[in-house]
């Protein structure tokens, strides 16, 4: 049985037009002869309805949790009747009957717990993980009722029975071994019967059945767990974009697709603001060295971008350009620390106190430049800090990071980096924590500049066996006057 793990991403199940795409791609994948499980976010959006909705029952405003709940409801009445009824006139099969009344009972329980929260006047952990969780409890059923309409033998799997987690409510921890027993319990005799099981993704439970959710974004990490618990050829990670590019195509037009790259070139990128997909949620994949792809639903023909364990060699030493803005600079200087111990220590505990990240780091013997990319705690550190040293701050950065394999041990790269971007201030550089990232600090409005000169430089010549030649060279066709 070659096993796919199929993942829809909240854009691909949005709708009814959406997931009727969607059911099409599964159908696709059945018709080459592969046997996939799907895994569901909810639909677009919801999720951070639902946060909404919560948050404002925990504040005692019944009725803004009571209106927001009443649109998602609503909301998810009309796909399901798009999705289930047929005709301009939507006669009511069985099977829409069945799910409207589902979601009824689902909304009014949800309700119930949006007045209780509002009497109350205070949301914990725990029941804000049972509210979100029907985001996904909603979608997959939703998911299950299209399928089935569309010949497709779906199964509803509920997650909560075998994505087993500890009791970290809001980011719970799951617990490989269960899940893995579990999975075989519930998915494996599904598949074998022929079944298509569909699972939402992001919600679990303890082992005593309380709901429990795996943090924003966990859908893929749902996948990854079901495709390394049940030994997965390949999970798809099904999204809107078309998979991972050398730089953002918004700043660079002929930015080219990565065809395949690491799972630690991934992990770079992602921290630095390409936000395809958090790779840490795919660990549990890359451990068991399944592959993960990630596809656009919109635009199924197309290969994506494919991590694996191990890079491919690469004649270029970068695969891609990330860029974060929005960040602050903190130079600290403390002339009366030379030669001091802990001095490092005593500044990074500022940071830790106001549980503020810190992106990049450079220090000499007496100063010390950090970046931060909240302002919000700035005036609290700025004063402690101000207690040690001289404390100076500079909004308005971004840190550009470039990330390749190939960099590693490779002679004369930092010299070709600042070359082609010669004419560009530089306030900080980082090379070496990771050794397959080069990052620096420029100016905010010098990141398009800077992003454009880099990638001329480095992507001129692209490998075809990494980058995706022929759609720069179909787009460049398109563009000729004939
Ligand atoms: N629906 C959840 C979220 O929006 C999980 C996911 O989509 O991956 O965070
Ligand atoms: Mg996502």
């Amino acid at each position: 049985m070659k096993l796919v793990v199929m993942k829809f991403g909240g854009t691909s199940v949005e709708d009814a037009v959406a997931i009727d795409r969607t059911a099409r791609i599964v159908s696709g994948r059945r018709a080459q002869g592969v046997v996939p499980i799907v895994v569901v976010s909810a639909m677009a959006k919801v999720t951070d309805h639902l946060i909404a909705a919560s948050n404002a029952a925990g504040r005692g405003d019944r009725a803004g949790a009571l209106a927001i709940s009443a649109r998602l409801r609503h909301r998810h009445h009309d796909t399901a009747r798009k999705l289930l009824t047929q005709g301009p006139t939507y006669v009511e099969t069985p099977d829409f009957c069945e799910i409207s009344e589902w979601i009824d009972k689902h909304f009014e329980s949800l309700d119930e717990i949006f007045r209780g929260l509002a009497a109350v006047g205070e949301l914990t952990a725990r029941t804000s993980d049972l509210v979100v969780s029907f985001g996904e409890q909603l979608s997959s059923r939703m998911v299950t009722a299209g399928f089935a309409t569309r010949g497709l033998d779906a199964v509803h799997v509920d997650s909560r029975k075998c994505i087993i987690t500890d009791a970290q409510h809001g980011r719970a921890i799951p617990n490989d071994a269960v899940i893995e027993n579990r999975l075989a319990e519930t998915v494996l005799p599904l598949l074998r019967d022929g079944k298509l099981p569909v699972m939402g993704g992001f919600i679990g439970s303890t082992e005593d059945g309380v709901t429990t959710t795996l943090g924003r974004g966990g859908s893929d990490f749902t996948a990854a767990l079901v495709g390394g618990g049940l030994n997965a050829s390949v999970i798809e990670i099904w999204t809107d974009v078309n998979g991972i590019m050398t730089a953002d195509p918004r700043i660079c037009p002929n930015a080219l697709r990565v065809k395949t790259i690491s799972f630690e070139e991934a992990a770079e990128l992602a921290y630095f603001g390409a936000k395809v997909l958090h790779p840490a949620t795919i660990l549990p994949a890359v451990q068991k060295n399944i592959p993960v792809a990630v596809l656009n639903s919109r635009n199924p023909q197309n290969e994506g971008t494919r991590i694996t364990a191990l890079a491919a060699h690469c004649r270029s030493p970068f695969k891609s350009i990330a860029v974060k803005r929005r960040l602050t600079i903190i130079d600290v200087v403390a002339s009366r620390m030379l030669m001091s111990h802990g001095y490092l220590k005593s500044i990074f505990d500022v940071f830790d106190k106001h549980k503020c990240a810190v992106d990049m780091v450079s220090t000499s013997e007496v100063s010390v430049s950090l970046t931060v990319d909240s302002n919000e705690k700035l005036p609290e550190i700025s004063a402690d800090l101000g207690k040690i040293a001289d404390v100076k701050y500079e909004g308005r950065k971004a840190l550009v990071c470039m990330v390749g394999e190939d960099i590693r041990g490779q002679n004369g790269i930092a010299a070709q980096v600042f070359q082609a971007i010669r004419h560009v201030n530089v306030r900080m550089i980082s090379q070496g924590a990771s050794e397959i990232n080069m990052s620096f600090m420029i100016e905010e409005d010098d990141v398009e500049e800077a992003v454009r000169s880099l990638h001329a430089a480095f992507f001129q010549d692209p490998d075809p066996e990494v980058f995706d030649v022929e759609a720069r060279a179909a787009a460049i066709a398109e563009t000729v006057p004939k």
